[in-house]
């Protein structure tokens, strides 16, 4: 098959924030704006950005579990805003959802067997001897002892609830998964071992991934690209190895330098940039960015930087590092 697996076209979403009597007044909260990206099979694509800068809500779109406010989610080719229910159903099953606390995700009164199961026998009937042979292969998969298939998730450690949800999702055969915050509820060492795990299910199963978190400390070893997000804007997206060996973004720097290095004895960093994220109410004028950067000139507070490609093949939206010279890639 040729093209990628999704393909995301300056996708957009406003909230509004509370009902005026003049449909144009009402204030917005802008989530997301104008993200355009793609993830080709079994690829994965991190996306890592501060809190509130719009990481979940681009997972809502692309499950369609909310309704874009602008752009395409196109999969396999086709713009998913005109699937019927049937084909909206069919592109759920593929596409799977892993979330940061398992604890919640996971239904309390079922055994591990039949929470990975359940997904499954949604769809078909399953005898007792295919629900354990197909609950036993999964425990497997997420590196669990088939003997865990009939405790419960209270009788579980997080580092195993969340291998839980991780076989659930897979349950499915899925082509996608979206890890959103999947191992930050998690001790670092057991972050470690998820992510491990992740690592080697894309390995071995062709699986393409979008693996979102606010810790870009976390992503280095598992994604071949990462989007960088600030106020619902990508501002840098790159081969992993280009990007923490050279950031360009300044937001991306200062997300690098801040990064906690894998010791538990030291303490991270609250905010990794000065200054504090501004509201998506009311962005700042220009680059986002502007009032936390150090290089800001005049420009960065007048036009909203595009995204700029670069000779190395990523694209970066910094009218100081990334001057637009040639064509734009977006607007
Ligand atoms: P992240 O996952 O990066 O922390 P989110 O996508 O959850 O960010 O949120 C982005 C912004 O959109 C935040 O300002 C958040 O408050 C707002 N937001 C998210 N969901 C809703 C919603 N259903 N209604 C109103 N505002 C929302
Ligand atoms: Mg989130």
């Amino acid at each position: 098959m040729s093209g990628p697996l999704l393909k995301v076209e300056n996708l957009t979403k406003h909230y509004p924030l509370g009902a005026g009597i003049f449909k144009k007044s009402i204030p917005v909260i802008r989530a997301v704006e104008d993200v355009s990206f793609s993830v080709a099979e079994g690829e994965t694509l991190c996306i890592v950005g501060e809190s509130g800068c719009g990481k979940s809500t681009v997972a809502r779109l692309l499950m369609r579990l909310v309704e874009p406010t602008g752009g395409r989610v196109v999969i396999d080719g086709t713009d998913i805003a005109g699937l019927n229910k049937g084909a909206l159903h069919a592109w759920r099953r593929r596409m799977q959802m892993v979330f940061q606390d398992p604890y919640s995700s996971l239904n309390p009164r079922l055994t591990a067997g039949q929470i990975i199961t359940e997904p499954v026998e949604n769809f078909e009937c399953l005898s007792r001897k295919q629900r354990q042979a197909l609950a036993t292969d999964l425990l497997r998969k997420v590196g669990m002892s088939p003997e865990m298939i009939n405790r419960l998730p209270s009788e579980l450690s997080g580092g195993q609830r969340q291998r839980l949800g991780i076989a659930r999702a897979l349950s499915l055969n899925p082509s996608l998964i979206i890890a959103d915050e999947a191992v930050s509820a998690l001790d670092v060492s057991v972050q470690a071992q998820i992510l491990n795990l992740f690592a080697d299910l894309q390995q071995r199963m062709g699986i393409a991934f979008i693996f979102i978190s606010h810790d870009l400390g976390v992503v280095e070893h598992i994604g071949n690209r990462v989007a960088v997000m600030y106020l619902g804007r990508i501002v840098e997206l790159a081969p992993c190895e280009a990007l923490f060996a050279k950031p360009v973004h300044p937001y991306t720097e200062a997300l690098i330098t801040a990064a906690p290095v894998p010791d538990p004895t030291r303490a991270r960093l609250a905010a990794p940039v000065e200054g504090e994220v501004p509201s998506p109410i009311n962005p700042p004028s220009g680059c986002a960015f502007h009032p936390r950067c150090s290089l800001a000139v005049e420009r960065c507070r007048i036009d909203v930087p595009p995204l700029v490609p670069m000779p190395d093949g990523r694209v970066v939206a910094c009218h100081v590092r990334a001057p637009a010279t040639g064509t734009p890639l977006v607007r």
